[in-house]
C-alpha cells in the first residue's frame, strides 16, 4: 500500500489533474503520507482523497495539497519565510518544509498540533515553529512573511493576513462559505496595493476562532 507503485500512480493522476511542477510532484512521490493518518485509514493514504483525522477535521486532499504549493511557489519565487494557518496532520507542513527555508504554523486544535509536531520531527524537519493559536490572526511577532498558506476557509480574508505579507508576498487561501474558491492574493510591492485572483471551486473545512486545548 506505500509502495512506490502506488505512489507513482498517485502523481500520474496529479498530473492528469494538471499539476505541472516536477518539483511539487517529486515532494509528494516523496512523502509519506501514510505516517500522517491514523492505522486505520493508513491503507488510503495514496488515493486522491482528503481523509479524517479526528476533531471534525481532515486530511487536505494530494491534489489541493500539490495545487497550492505549485501556486504558492509560482508566485512567491523563491519564498523563504512561510506562513501556514491550519497545521492539522502536518502533511502540509511537511512538503512545505521540503521547500522553503523556515515555515511558522498555526493551529487551533492543540492534539492535532502535538501529534503533527511528532511527526515532522520523527521525519527529521527540524525548520518548522509552532503555535496554538486562532491563526486568523497570523502570526504578527514572526511576519512579514514571503508567502503565507490557509489550510481553512474564511468567509472573508482576514485583514490581520494581508498585512503580514511582505512586499511581493503571495497569499493561497480558500475564501467563501457554502461555495469556496481557492483565491491568490499578491502584494504589489511597488504601489503597496493588493492584487486577488479567484482560481478554481474547493471544499474546505471553515476557519474557526478561537482555539481548543
Ligand atoms: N493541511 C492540513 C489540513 C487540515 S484541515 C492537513 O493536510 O492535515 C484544516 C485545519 O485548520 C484543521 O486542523 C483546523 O483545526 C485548522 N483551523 C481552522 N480554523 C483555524 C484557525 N482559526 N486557526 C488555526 N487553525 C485553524
Amino acid at each position: 500500500m506505500t509502495s512506490k507503485r502506488t505512489r507513482d500512480r498517485l502523481v500520474e493522476r496529479l498530473l492528469e489533474q494538471g499539476v505541472t511542477s516536477q518539483f511539487v510532484l517529486e515532494l509528494i512521490a516523496n512523502t509519506p503520507r501514510h505516517l500522517f493518518l491514523d492505522e486505520a485509514l493508513s491503507h488510503r493514504a495514496y488515493e486522491d482523497a482528503s481523509l479524517p483525522i479526528g476533531f471534525g477535521q481532515t486530511l487536505s486532499q494530494p491534489y489541493i495539497v500539490a495545487r497550492m504549493t505549485e501556486i504558492l511557489l509560482g508566485a512567491a519565487g523563491d519564498p523563504k519565510r512561510v506562513l501556514e494557518i491550519g497545521t492539522g496532520s502536518g502533511y502540509q507542513t511537511c512538503i512545505l518544509a521540503q521547500a522553503v527555508e523556515h515555515v511558522w504554523s498555526v493551529e487551533r486544535i492543540k492534539p492535532l498540533q502535538d501529534k503533527a509536531k511528532q511527526r515532522l520531527r520523527h521525519l527529521g524537519l527540524n525548520n518548522v515553529t509552532y503555535k496554538h493559536a486562532d491563526g486568523g490572526f497570523g502570526w504578527p511577532e514572526q511576519g512579514p512573511f514571503d508567502a503565507i498558506l490557509s489550510a481553512a476557509a474564511p468567509r472573508d480574508i482576514p485583514k490581520s493576513l494581508l498585512q503580514q505579507l511582505a512586499p511581493n508576498g503571495v497569499l493561497v487561501i480558500p475564501v467563501g462559505a457554502d461555495e469556496q474558491v481557492l483565491t491568490l492574493v499578491i502584494r504589489d510591492g511597488e504601489e503597496d496595493k493588493f492584487i486577488t485572483q479567484k482560481l478554481e471551486p474547493v471544499k474546505f473545512v471553515p476557519l474557526l476562532s478561537g482555539v481548543t486545548r
